[in-house]
């Protein structure tokens, strides 16, 4: 693992690579691995994969190597493509990236601040604590004894290798007396929850006489462990997890998810799991599309997560009546979503684990293969429980039905679903639909009442709404600034300043512009990629992708607007349009404010002050709308 070796030296990826890897890793490529791509003009165009949507928004430009989507407003260069989709650091990123495209990486340095350097730390040790686990199961006594249960519930010692398992010892100090000898800096174990602080300020290890899962982040980085105890005890609870860190979010990990990815996206599908062990007895019987929620229950979080990487699901629940409560809640936050799903029911005591050992392999690919829509699993679970024998219990079933129904978004599919609830429970389609209608007006109207609680919120938030559109004068001159020969620059940046947006963060990109344009050697473009790369936050590289991206209307087969088209001879002409609109909108709004305050202030020198500089903007503005043109000696 090359990758983590430069974690562990903390080294920075050197300027030089990045950009490297910025030119060559190429958009369309990467991107088109994830979505299907279509063609349209001089771009292509996809469902985007960071937001649900019927008609594509989510546009690719190859010639600038940008993506962005007019729906959700992400976008970026490839690198914070790949940053979003896998939930990648942006060295991370880079690294994978240079792995696609056979780049080799030089490293510098130390990384940039203390945040980074912290967080370095913590992935640098949960992967010590990983080595010293795995090092106890393979060379300790009471190791053996973990290696033996692991083998008697027939895990291959190739799986346990795959996966990086490992055994904590019983004692309390096991661990803290490994990170006192090593002189490690023990706080950094206390954040990830390895080791507790007792009042007297002493240490003790969290995971005593268990079997040790390491948990891994989608980069395949070692950020948690799971904990299963060997010798049960009703004092201690079966199973224990690290608590959350900066680098464990419980909601939003998958485990086994880094090493099933790929086979989940070939299959189109999931299988998801509840514990460890029937992960790992899934996958080496050689079920590969597999992921476990252990630890949580499965949240929204979690199931976005894996409608992204595949549109159909699996859910594997236990006989029992824990995991029959964990089906239910799975399938209210699932009916909430477009992905298709699945459950299978195993018989009572039973588990995937004791299942493929029972009843065999092929068995259990048919159980998986005739799982039930929510309606049906619904209806065995009553029949089972025998409440549908008397009305009274019949209509309570019903209505939880109808109340799960109700979650769908869309009207066609639930109004689909709902036929087959009545064709199920033998009751008329009216009947079920008119129940449907009352339980849906009233999530409705408890949502809207979310929504205006949500935008009360939003609109003390001003400075944000502000951010969210650019002017056609903004988009267009930000759009030529990027991609005109340098010799246009020059009355660009003479005319025009950050102070000239609306748009503040607008603003600030042209700023970012301009300082890159000063350092530009003759005859050179500014360089899109370069400055993208720049900006730091993710509002700014979404309102720089939109700018430069054009967008398309999808309606009337695929046609393009908003497209501005600069044919040579008359990029003067369109600077001078674009100069004189924005001078023109900002002049204006900046006469507007200082005659607002002329208008509240009582000094009089300062009011005359101010006018006299009303006055100057006036002639400024006079200038740019009779006399202003852009023309170059060529
Ligand atoms: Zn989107």
């Amino acid at each position: 693992m090359n990758q983590s070796n430069n974690y562990l030296n903390l080294m920075r990826i050197s300027d030089k690579s990045i950009r490297e890897v910025l030119l060559r890793a190429d958009i369309l490529s990467v991107v088109g691995s994830y979505v299907h791509l279509k063609p349209v003009g001089r771009n292509y165009v996809a469902l985007c994969p960071f937001h649900k949507e019927k008609t594509p928004s989510f546009t690719i430009s190859p010639q600038k190597q940008l993506f962005h989507c007019f729906g959700c407003k992400a976008g970026g260069t490839v690198v914070d493509f790949v940053m979003k989709i896998e939930n990648f650091s942006f060295p991370e990123a880079i690294e994978h990236l240079a792995k696609l495209f056979g780049i080799k990486l030089e490293y510098e340095g130390k990384p940039s601040s203390e945040q980074d350097e912290e967080l370095e730390k913590l992935y640098e040790y949960s992967l010590i604590a990983s080595r010293y686990f795995t090092d106890k199961l393979f060379n300790s006594n009471e190791g053996q004894n973990a290696l033996r249960y692991l083998k008697n519930r027939g895990i291959h010692e190739s799986t346990i290798k795959n996966f990086g398992l490992g055994y904590a010892l019983s004692a309390w100090d096991g661990f803290v007396s490994f990170v006192q000898s090593n002189n490690y800096d023990i706080e950094f174990f206390e954040k990830l929850g390895l080791v507790i602080r007792k009042e007297n300020g002493e240490y003790y290890d969290r995971f005593r006489g268990r079997i040790i899962f390491p948990i891994y982040s989608t980069s395949g980085r070692v950020i948690a462990f799971g904990g299963r105890i060997i010798i049960e005890d009703d004092e201690q609870p079966k199973y224990l997890n690290s608590p959350e860190s900066r680098i464990y979010i419980k909601g939003k990990t998958l485990f086994g998810l880094f090493q099933t990815k790929d086979e989940i996206r070939k299959n189109q599908s999931a299988i998801l799991v509840e514990g460890y062990m029937d992960f790992l007895s899934l996958y080496q019987n050689g079920i590969k599309n597999v992921v476990a929620s252990a630890g949580t229950a499965l949240t929204m979080d979690q199931i976005f997560i894996l409608s992204r990487t595949a549109p159909n699901l699996y859910l594997i629940f236990d006989g029992d009546e824990a995991g029959q409560k964990a089906a239910i809640r799975s399938i209210e936050l699932l009916l909430q979503t477009d992905v298709n799903f699945k459950i299978v029911a195993l018989p009572e005591n039973e588990d995937p684990d004791s299942f493929i050992k029972k009843y065999g392999l092929d068995e259990f690919r048919h159980s998986i293969e005739s799982g039930k829509n929510y309606i049906d699993y619904i209806y065995s679970l009553a029949e089972k429980h025998n409440a549908l024998s008397d009305s009274q219990s019949k209509l309570k079933v019903v209505d939880s039905v109808i109340e799960f129904t109700a979650r769908v978004k869309d009207p066609i599919r639930r109004e689909l679903l709902a036929r087959e609830v009545a064709s199920k429970f033998k009751l008329t389609d009216s009947s079920v639909l008119q129940k449907l209608d009352r339980v849906v007006k009233n999530y409705n109207r408890i949502e809207q009442r979310q929504q205006e609680l949500n935008r009360e919120v939003e609109l003390r938030n001003t400075e944000k709404i502000k951010y969210q559109e650019l002017s056609p004068a903004e988009r267009g001159i930000l759009k030529l600034t990027c991609e005109v020969e340098h010799i246009y620059l020059e009355p660009i940046f003479a005319n025009i300043d950050e102070t000239d947006f609306v748009n503040p963060l607008a603003g600030e990109i042209f700023k970012e512009l301009k300082n890159h344009y000063l350092d530009l050697p003759a005859g050179e473009k500014i360089d899109t990629l370069l400055i993208m790369n720049k900006l730091e936050s993710e509002e700014l590289k979404s309102l720089f992708a939109d700018a430069l991206t054009e967008k398309y209307k999808v309606s009337d087969g695929w046609e393009e607007v908003q497209e501005i088209t600069i044919s040579d001879n008359s990029i003067e002409k369109t600077l001078t349009d674009y100069i004189k609109n924005l001078k023109d909108l900002s002049l204006t709004k900046k006469i507007d404010d200082l005659y607002q305050k002329v208008a509240t202030t009582f000094d009089l020198d300062e009011a005359n002050r101010i006018l006299q500089e009303v006055d100057k903007l006036i002639k400024e503005r006079r200038f740019y709308l009779e006399n202003f043109e852009v023309k170059l000696i060529h």
